[in-house]
């Protein structure tokens, strides 16, 4: 089962020509998970065909306008196109009231139902299949960082195990994968008689905007992508800390101890027209590095098979379909 990762806005706090605002699309099985909501989000939304009605939360890091100002529009549109799923949507405190009042001064009447939870550090979300995390930012206001992290999943199926015990193909082994009970000739036969050990999950972590800071890399520990914000390079480090962000290095840093296997930076500054030397300065503490740009796609592996990150562009895609 594919999880992709793609990137809808990967400017800051400014948007330049190729980098709308930050927004950062997780698919899963049916599900988004979008992470942020700047600007635009909805426009950019439509290009990668995500689409506005299906099951949807929306994880916002902290309030400043470049991650929230997608929001209002998004909001309306999927109640134009007659969304009637619930949509979650996760932030900070003050989500609530921001969200609330402009509805309230916008006259919008949602035809859909929206529950907003404000977060604090800790478990915020427990799927079946997958929990989300979030950890305080250290940045001008109160903000959160978020890791996505798959449960493992059941282990490989041994089909002559189950031939052994006499289960009939079919939904009885469908079942078992599953990791299910099930009953044959009023035998009760555990998922484990037939399955290998539990096979890990996939984990993605989002910094959000933050400076760098200790317990970080424990944070993001093993993560099979880390999504990085790098505002700035590391030549204009003391903009950085005057503006409590972080530098390609700094991020490259925190990947390298957290021993995440692919680094992403975003968020960057309007100031830099190249990311290569963004690029470049991270790559002297990470070895797998990418500075994506906008309607970019990370395919994120399992980490127990030997299959590859695809990165591909969903660029292409569009323009060759446009009129
Ligand atoms: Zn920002």
């Amino acid at each position: 089962m594919s999880l992709k990762v793609i990137f809808l806005g990967t400017s800051s706090a400014i948007p330049v020509l190729r980098r709308s605002f930050p927004a950062i699309a997780v698919l899963r099985k049916d599900e988004v998970i979008l992470l942020d909501c700047g600007e635009g989000t909805q426009r950019q939304m439509t290009i990668a065909k995500i689409g506005f009605c299906r099951k949807m939360k929306i994880l916002i890091t902290h309030l400043h306008g470049d991650h929230v100002g997608g929001l209002p529009g998004l909001l309306q549109t999927m109640s134009m196109l007659k969304r009637k799923r619930v949509l979650q949507i996760y932030g900070p405190k003050g989500i609530v009231g921001f969200i609330k009042n402009f509805l309230k001064y916008l006259k919008v009447e949602l035809g859909y139902e929206i529950e907003i939870n404000e977060v604090k550090e800790g478990l915020i979300i427990r799927e079946r299949e997958y929990e989300i995390y979030a950890k305080r930012t250290v940045h001008s206001m109160r903000g959160y960082s978020f890791l996505i992290k798959e449960l493992p999943r059941p282990g490989r199926f041994h089909v002559e195990k189950a031939k052994e015990l006499g289960i009939p193909e079919g939904p009885l082994w469908h079942a078992l994968q599953e990791g299910k009970k099930v009953t044959v000739k009023g035998r009760i036969i555990e998922p484990q008689m037939v399955l290998g050990p539990p096979r890990p999950g996939r984990i993605i972590g989002f910094s959000g905007d933050t400076m760098p800071y200790k317990s970080l890399s424990s944070f993001f520990k093993n993560a099979d992508l880390l999504v990085f914000e790098a505002t700035y390079s590391e030549k204009d480090m003391e903009k950085a800390r005057e503006n409590m962000h972080s530098t390609s290095v700094d991020a490259a840093k925190i990947a390298s101890e957290a021993n995440v296997k692919m680094l992403a930076l975003v968020h960057l500054s309007a100031r830099y027209n190249d990311s290569t030397a963004i690029r470049l300065e991270a790559l002297k503490y990470h070895g797998n590095v990418i500075v994506p740009e906008d309607l970019d796609v990370i395919e994120v592996p399992y980490p127990d098979t030997n299959e590859e990150f695809k990165v591909y562009s969903l660029k292409s895609l569009s323009e060759a379909e446009a009129p």
